[in-house]
């Protein structure tokens, strides 16, 4: 299977950090998650893109990966309300975005940017808490679900 060469170095990097074994359903599954960081995918979703590509890995090997990329924290997951639980990949440059999630239609919106100073002067400190980064879920409708 290919991936684009940006992918690859994502790849190796991850590889590096991982200390577990890189097999080929763990690459193809890793390479479908950085070809989609923009999105947020189910489960069912990655064992379709895989199928595009014209491969088959079984959604029991799909659920087992992805809990060891959890564990790892190179995966996160997401509840963003609807039934399905999303995945999407935690490196570096997808770090501290916030997700604006309509409540009509399950679309997902990342944003980013950083939150207020005061949040990190009074509030975290206050509760005397280190914070190494966030994300925040914000419920509503998105633009043609507003009317
Ligand atoms: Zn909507
Ligand atoms: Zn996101």
């Amino acid at each position: 299977m290919k991936t684009s060469s940006n992918a690859n170095q994502v790849m190796n990097d991850l590889m590096e950090k991982m200390d577990i074994r890189m097999t080929y359903q763990r690459k193809i599954i890793l390479s479908i998650l950085i070809d989609n960081i923009d999105k947020h995918l189910t489960a069912n979703e990655i064992y379709s893109l895989i199928k595009v590509k014209n491969d088959v890995i079984g959604m029991a090997t799909i659920y087992r990966t992805i809990d060891i990329l959890l564990d790892k924290g190179i995966v996160i997951k997401h509840d963003f309300g609807d039934s399905a639980a999303k995945y999407e990949l935690e490196i570096e440059k997808n770090k501290n975005h916030h997700h604006l999630i309509c409540k009509k239609c399950g679309k997902v919106i990342e944003v980013s940017g950083l939150l207020k100073e005061d949040f990190y002067e009074k509030i975290l400190r206050e509760k005397g808490f280190q914070c190494t980064e966030y994300r925040l879920k914000i419920f509503g409708y998105c633009d043609k679900c507003r009317s």
